[in-house]
C-alpha cells in the first residue's frame, strides 16, 4: 500500500505555495503506516498529489516536502543532484583564497531538509536534524566522501532538535581524520576550531560578514564583546586596532579557545580581559561601576527556539540593550544582534528602539547585518531568515 499523508480540508495552501513544512495539525490522515524518515506522497483533502516528503512521526514539523515534482523519486541520484547544486552554488566561496570556511549545505533552503554541512578548510561537518535526513545518513555521508576534497568527514548530531523527532543524538568521526583544532582563514583572521566539542559544528559561520565589518573599523577604541564564544569578534576588533577588549562568555572552555585565538593571530594579550560570567548580570556590574566603551558587540544565544517564547526573548533583548545604551558612550557604537527566527528584523529593531529610548538616548541606524549567501534564505521559507544585526551609533 502507498504511504500518503491527507491533509486536512484548506491545507494544500503552503504546500502550494512551496512551503517545505507540514504541521502535524495539517494532517487529516495517514495511509499506508510509514515509519519515520520514510518518504510518503502529500495529498489534498481530495485525492490530488501535491508533494513528497519525509515524515516524522512524532514532529511537530510531520513532513519536510523533498520534491513538487510527482516524476521525481527520492533516491540517491536525486540528493546526489540537490547536493551538487548546493556544492556548485558556493564554487565562487570555494575559489576565494582569502576564505577557507562555508556553509556549504543550508538545509531547507538549499532544498535539503534537515541536512546542514559546513567546511572548515578541508574538513567537513554534517548535522542531520529531521527522521528525513537521518534516513539518508549512509546515502548523504557516502556522496559527501565520494565528492572528494575533504580529508575527513565529522558528524555533529547531537543537538536538542533532534528530540522532537525522536531520534538520539549522534556525533562522530565518520570518514578520514580530524584534528583537534582546525585553523580556517577569513581575510587576515585566522581561528582554531574545535568541531567535536564546538558549539554547533564548531564556529559561527553565519557571523563572517559581521567579523569583516567589525575588522573594517578605524581603531575602535575600547570594546566589550559581551557572549564572545571563540572571540572571533574580540579578534576582528583587535585587527582593527582596538585599544582594549573586555570579552564575556558564560563557558570556559570558550573562553580559551578565545585566548587561543588571540595569540594565533600573533595579538597582544595585554589589551584583553576575560571574564566568564552571566553577560545579563556582567553588565549591570559594568553600569555600576560606571565603566563606557566606544564599541560593544552583542551576540547572544538565540533566546527563542519557537514562536510561543517571542514575549520572553524580546524581554531578553531588551534588557542587554538597554544596558549596552548606557555603557555606550555617546558617538560610540552597538553591533547588537538576534538569531532567534521568531523574531523578526521590524520587531528586533523595535525592541533596540525601546531600549534605546528607556536609557534615554538618540541613536541611529547605520548599518544593517545578516547571514552571508553561503546560509541562504529560501524565497518561499522565511523562516530561513534568522540572523539580524544592527550597527547603532548613540547620538546623545
Ligand atoms: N559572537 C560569537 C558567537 C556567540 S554564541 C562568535 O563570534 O562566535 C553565544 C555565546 O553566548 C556562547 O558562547 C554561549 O556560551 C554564551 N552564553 C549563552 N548565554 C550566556 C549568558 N547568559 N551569559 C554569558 N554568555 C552566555
Amino acid at each position: 500500500m502507498e504511504k500518503n499523508l491527507l491533509l486536512k480540508p484548506g491545507r494544500e495552501r503552503s504546500v502550494l505555495r512551496f512551503h517545505p513544512w507540514v504541521f502535524s495539525g495539517a494532517i487529516g490522515d495517514v495511509r499506508g503506516s510509514p515509519g519515520s524518515g520514510d518518504t510518503v506522497d502529500v495529498l489534498s483533502e481530495r485525492g490530488e498529489w501535491l508533494a513528497r516528503a519525509a515524515y516524522s512521526p512524532t514532529a511537530r514539523i510531520a513532513a519536510r516536502i523533498w520534491t513538487w515534482q510527482e516524476g521525481q523519486v527520492v533516491e540517491r541520484d536525486f540528493l546526489a543532484a540537490r547536493l551538487e547544486a548546493a556544492l556548485s552554488a558556493r564554487a565562487p566561496l570555494a575559489r576565494d583564497p582569502h576564505f577557507n570556511a562555508y556553509r556549504e549545505v543550508n538545509a531547507e533552503s538549499d532544498s535539503l531538509p534537515g541536512i546542514v554541512v559546513d567546511r572548515y578548510g578541508d574538513i567537513r561537518v554534517v548535522q542531520l536534524l529531521s527522521a528525513g535526513a537521518e534516513a539518508w545518513r549512509d546515502v548523504v555521508f557516502d556522496l559527501l566522501v565520494k565528492s572528494g576534497d575533504c580529508s575527513g568527514l565529522y558528524e555533529r548530531s547531537d543537538l536538542e532538535a533532534r528530540q522532537f523527532e525522536s531520534l538520539p543524538p549522534r556525533a562522530g568521526l565518520v570518514f578520514g581524520a580530524v584534528p583537534d583544532r582546525v585553523e580556517i582563514r577569513e581575510g587576515d583572521l585566522l581561528f582554531g576550531v574545535d568541531v567535536r566539542r564546538g558549539q554547533k559544528t564548531g564556529f559561527y559561520l553565519d557571523q563572517r560578514e559581521s567579523r569583516q565589518v567589525i575588522r573594517g573599523m578605524s581603531a575602535p577604541g575600547r570594546v566589550l564583546n559581551a557572549f564572545c564564544y571563540t572571540g572571533s569578534f574580540t579578534v576582528s576588533a583587535l585587527k582593527a586596532g582596538a585599544e582594549s577588549v573586555l570579552s564575556i562568555d558564560s563557558s570556559g572552555e570558550a573562553l580559551a579557545l578565545a585566548q587561543d585565538n588571540v595569540l594565533r593571530n600573533g595579538l597582544e594579550p595585554g589589551r584583553c580581559s576575560w571574564k566568564e560570567g552571566n553577560v545579563f548580570h556582567e553588565l549591570r556590574a559594568l553600569r555600576d561601576r560606571a565603566e563606557v566603551f566606544d564599541l560593544i558587540l552583542l551576540d547572544p544565544p538565540r533566546f527563542a527556539a519557537t514562536a510561543s517564547q517571542v514575549s520572553k526573548a524580546a524581554r531578553g533583548y531588551k534588557d542587554i540593550n538597554l544596558l549596552a545604551f548606557k555603557l555606550l558612550r555617546p558617538g560610540g557604537t552597538l553591533v547588537t544582534f538576534s538569531c532567534s527566527s521568531g523574531v523578526s528584523p521590524e520587531l528586533f529593531q523595535q525592541i533596540v528602539a525601546g531600549s534605546a529610548l528607556d536609557a534615554g538616548v538618540l541613536a541611529q541606524i547605520v548599518g544593517w547585518l545578516g547571514q552571508p549567501a553561503d546560509h541562504p534564505v529560501g524565497i518561499h521559507f522565511p523562516e530561513g531568515r534568522y540572523l539580524k544585526g544592527l550597527v547603532v551609533r548613540r547620538m546623545t
